[in-house]
């Protein structure tokens, strides 16, 4: 008898525009193993080309605006994502024209707004900022920041569950959908903030693991990429937040040491 292939099922794809990290940490490259992990067809465009090799940026080359857009419509037009996540945005000409993508083809936006490397670094030049802030922040169904990120775009001390619920209701005010403040570098038990529209806060109780010493970078990157394709999957928002940080977890406890990087990498199959 002939064996018959099950039909396939309809893919969901997620679309990752962010920095190109070439020692694969973080940026796009994390974004594509985080979105294949949780189970999406990963389609990324870079925003950037980044010098670093797990030790910090050394310096950022823009990709030419006209060039990201043309991909984006590409991708979209061939595949039929409906959703986005965006991290690294270097100049306001790439948040006028990711802007402008998500108004032209209503696509829903996950705004991991990255401005500093962890690891040292700028990765957004402040006209940049300022555009992340005007252009894209207002369209963001989701943004989702650490505390640093959290301080500066709300411009408010965060350091503790009072501070990030100050910074979450401020991003709100400024337009954000929903806001997931992450918690991991809090003093004690890392907490999650969820702030959804009207304000209503849910705090995300999290487990610390021990993963390998020193920093690492990527986990901003592997938490907005699993948590856009939970959410393009049909999780509700606090169901796509325990996994997305259920899956940084193992990400950390997987991690592997090489040589002068501490690299966020999928376990082994
Ligand atoms: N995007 C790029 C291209 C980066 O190089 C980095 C950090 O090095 C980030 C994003 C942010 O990484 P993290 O997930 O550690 O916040």
């Amino acid at each position: 008898m002939v064996e018959r292939a099950r039909p396939p099922a309809p893919a969901v794809s997620v679309l990752a525009a962010g920095g190109l990290d070439p020692s694969g940490g973080a940026g796009i490259l994390a974004d594509l193993r985080s979105l294949e992990a949780a189970g999406v067809v990963p389609l990324a465009v870079a925003t950037a080309l980044t010098l670093q090799s797990g030790r910090g940026v050394a310096a950022v080359r823009p990709v030419a605006a006209d060039f990201l857009a043309r991909q984006v419509e590409d991708l979209v037009a061939a595949f039929g994502c409906r959703w986005i996540k965006v991290g690294q945005v270097p100049t306001a000409r790439a948040a006028a024209v990711l802007a402008r993508l998500v108004d032209d083809h209503g696509l829903a936006l996950v705004l991991d707004p990255v401005l500093a490397a962890s690891g040292g670094g700028r990765l957004v030049g402040p006209a940049g900022e300022r555009a992340l802030v005007a252009r894209l922040l207002p369209r963001a169904r989701v943004v989702t920041v650490n505390l640093a990120e959290a301080a500066r775009l709300a411009r408010c001390r965060v350091g503790d569950t009072a501070g990030m619920e100050k910074a979450a209701r401020r991003l709100l005010d400024a337009g954000a959908g929903s806001v997931i403040v992450k918690g991991g570098h809090l003093a004690g038990p890392p907490i999650d903030l969820l702030c959804e529209p009207g304000g209503r806060m849910t705090r995300l109780a999290g487990r610390r693991i021990a993963g390998p010493r020193g920093a690492l970078h990527g986990t901003g990157c592997a938490y907005a990429s699993a948590l856009t394709a939970a959410l393009a999957l049909g999780e509700t928002l606090p169901a796509a937040a325990r996994d997305a940080a259920a899956h940084v977890r193992a990400l950390i406890s997987g991690a592997l040491l090489l040589p002068g990087a501490r690299v966020l990498r999928a376990p082994r199959l």
